[in-house]
């Protein structure tokens, strides 16, 4: 069960005390806090962990301060979207809204190499009104002697380039737990000009220990990636395990998958699975089209596949495109293949915005249909 409070309601408050000890009474009942800060309003929601069966929903909803009780499904508990909730997902994290209403574009470079080559990236990105990026320091390589990034050495420049040009978030890999420190460190250094979303990647989808490492932090969101061999169950529950330590900023990411039946793509692009995760849980979920399609392939009508699986993703309803370009991709040290050029991302966004406004027409003409009775 969640009892949300109202949001006036903050642990200072004696209706706060006044709930947990009502619920201190209960046999078998833990309780764990989390508290959700929006643009508008910050809610608390305590989370009953236990033998919950026992407990007087009505009762509990009649106490001081409480706004509502949720009883959840024993499912993704803390992510999940669960039967009579009402509560929208989402997050706000340095100006930026992560819903499952809105849509952020991440494009950036698959890995920091040079200044020059991080700077003319994060100037295009301004000149075309973008707050966002992603930009990795530690990379996973399935080659143990290929590039694994600069580490923490690049963070400090990068994060003064990002701040010269407004950028507000950038999603960064993270591979180990010391990562999460040196990005602290670094930010603190450089006062604080730009935010970090912590990126889990696909190979680290199931490494509970890192999952729980930044599921206890409350400082930075986390992209969670799809693992890429583990059925979708799974790597909802991996979120699951970042939730349930505390953080909710959380934004799924679909990145396609392992298998051979996906060829002529890198993976099998996962896209229809976007509805499917907005169903079962309250994240918002981010499509890869870069590390799905993992080429520069186009279809006879001229447009890229990258192109295709993210006007795919969009028109489902997607909520942030995390997409790889490269200012010269002959010379990117990783994935530079499949890179967009900086003079594709007028072109892209342009695309971009053709199938957000054609989703939105959509859902325009569904609520129509409701409203007349035909839905
Ligand atoms: C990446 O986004 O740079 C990346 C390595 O992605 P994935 O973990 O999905 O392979
Ligand atoms: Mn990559």
């Amino acid at each position: 069960m969640i009892i949300i409070l109202h949001p006036d309601t903050t642990d200072a408050s004696p209706e706060y005390q006044q709930i947990l000890a009502y619920l201190a009474n209960k046999p078998n009942i833990k309780t764990r806090v989390h508290r959700i800060v929006g643009a508008l309003r910050t809610v608390t929601e305590i989370y009953l962990i236990g033998d919950t069966h026992s407990l007087d929903q009505a009762e509990i909803e009649g106490l001081p301060g409480v706004e509502r009780a949720v009883r959840v499904s024993e499912d993704y508990r803390v992510v999940g979207r669960h039967k009579d909730d009402a509560r929208g997902g989402g997050f706000d994290y340095n100006g930026v809204h992560f819903g499952q209403d809105s849509l952020n574009v991440f494009a950036g470079l698959c890995a920091i190499d040079t200044p020059e080559h991080v700077e003319a990236m994060l100037k295009a990105l301004r000149d075309h009104g973008q707050v966002c990026t992603r930009m990795g320091a530690y990379k996973p390589r399935t080659n143990p002697y290929a590039f694994q990034g600069h580490g923490k050495d690049c963070l400090p420049w990068v994060f003064e380039l990002a701040g010269k040009y407004g950028i507000k978030v950038i999603s960064m890999e993270i591979t180990h737990d010391s990562h999460l420190e040196e990005i602290h460190e670094a930010l603190e250094q450089t006062g604080r000009p730009t935010g970090v979303m912590l990126q889990i990647g696909t190979r680290n989808t199931q490494n509970f220990e890192l999952l729980k490492c930044v599921g206890r932090q409350r400082e930075f969101p986390v992209l969670l990636k799809r693992g890429f061999g583990i059925t979708l169950e799974e790597s909802l529950n991996a979120a699951e395990y970042v939730a349930s330590e505390g953080n909710g900023m959380i934004v799924f990411g679909l990145r396609g998958m392992k298998t051979n039946m996906g060829d002529p793509h890198r993976n099998f692009v996962d896209f229809a699975h976007v509805p499917a995760v907005k169903r079962l849980t309250r994240m918002p979920v981010c499509i890869d089209p870069s590390h799905s399609v993992g080429s520069r392939e186009r279809s006879p009508d001229g447009l890229l596949d990258v192109f295709h699986v993210t006007a795919q993703g969009i028109i489902a309803g997607a909520n942030m495109v995390l997409v790889d370009f490269h200012p010269a991709p002959q010379k990117a040290l990783v994935d530079g293949p499949q890179a967009l050029t900086l003079e594709e991302l007028p072109w892209f966004l342009e695309d971009v915005a053709i199938a957000r406004e054609a989703y939105q027409k959509r859902c325009e003409l569904r609520e129509s249909k409701q409203k007349n009775g035909q839905d």
